[in-house]
């Protein structure tokens, strides 16, 4: 970690201390070295135990990545925080997967919706599909939908874990396992981040693992359903995602990198 995102996570922890609420601290730099060859569930058990179950949470959109967390972390304690934004937008195929993990598993998503004061105006303003017309819109639609919902969960939370992967996209390649996240001022924690998707697949076939049914028909990134369509075998993994704009402005704003280098 460089020194400017070590004196982010200094900051928020000196203020924290002045409330009630203390935020453990972690030598991010030492932890990424030393768990660079450990296994996910090494990685989570280490921040369960480290940050406390209530303070920690997955986010989960249903992909193949975070079914795999899912099943790790349920493993691992069946009381873990698992969260799931819930746009309005999804495929019918990612609200069944969901219900067939929650079977699966015998528990219970925590789900945040959109303000529906700020999604009534935004639609009646400017139409149900605004998010096409320019990368503005676009963007508008996933702060009000995914976001400001997100903003919301995270403030519970010292950590969230995600199944972000490295060779996902051009904006992950310099991801990490233990980050700080200095958008939400909380840890941010990849266990699979040096994954492959064969390796992902390989997790899921192993343990099978109920993944989403659009993966059989040519989709590798499914994200809402009037934003994401199949690639071409060869595609980039993330360009059925926003595939009218330009890659490297391919990002939701959920993992925007604020305070990081
Ligand atoms: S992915 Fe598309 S529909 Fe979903 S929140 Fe973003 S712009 Fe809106």
């Amino acid at each position: 970690m460089c020194n400017l995102a070590q004196i982010c996570v200094n900051e928020y922890i000196a203020n924290a201390c002045k409330g009630e609420e203390k935020m453990v601290q972690l030598d991010l730099e030492k932890l990424n070295k030393e768990y660079s060859d450990k296994s996910p569930e090494d990685i989570v058990r280490f921040v369960v135990e480290n940050i406390g179950i209530e303070k920690v949470a997955l986010a989960s959109s249903l992909s193949i990545e975070d079914q795999v967390l899912t099943d790790i972390l349920l493993k691992i304690n069946p009381k873990v925080r698992v969260f799931f934004l819930d746009t309005g937008r999804h495929f019918q195929q990612t609200y069944d997967l969901m219900e067939e993990t929650m079977h699966r598993y015998g528990f219970h998503y925590e789900v945040y919706a959109p303000e529906s004061k700020e999604l009534e105006q935004a639609v009646s303003k400017y139409g149900p599909n605004f998010f096409y017309e320019s990368v503005e819109l676009r963007k508008k639609c996933c702060e009000i939908r995914k976001v400001n919902p997100l903003k919301r969960v995270l403030s519970t939370v010292d950590a969230w874990i995600c199944g972000l992967r490295r060779e996902q996209s051009l904006t992950r390649q310099e991801l990490n396992i233990f980050e700080w996240d200095g958008l939400h001022s909380i840890y941010k924690i990849n266990p699979i981040v040096f994954w492959s998707e064969d390796r992902v697949w390989e997790y899921i076939k192993k343990y099978n693992i109920p993944y989403n049914s659009l993966y059989s028909k040519g989709f590798r990134s499914i994200g809402c359903q009037p934003c994401t369509r199949a690639v071409r075998p060869g595609e980039d993994v993330r360009s059925g995602r926003w595939w009218w704009e330009d890659p490297d402005k391919k990002e939701c704003g959920l993992h925007a990198r604020v305070g990081q280098v």
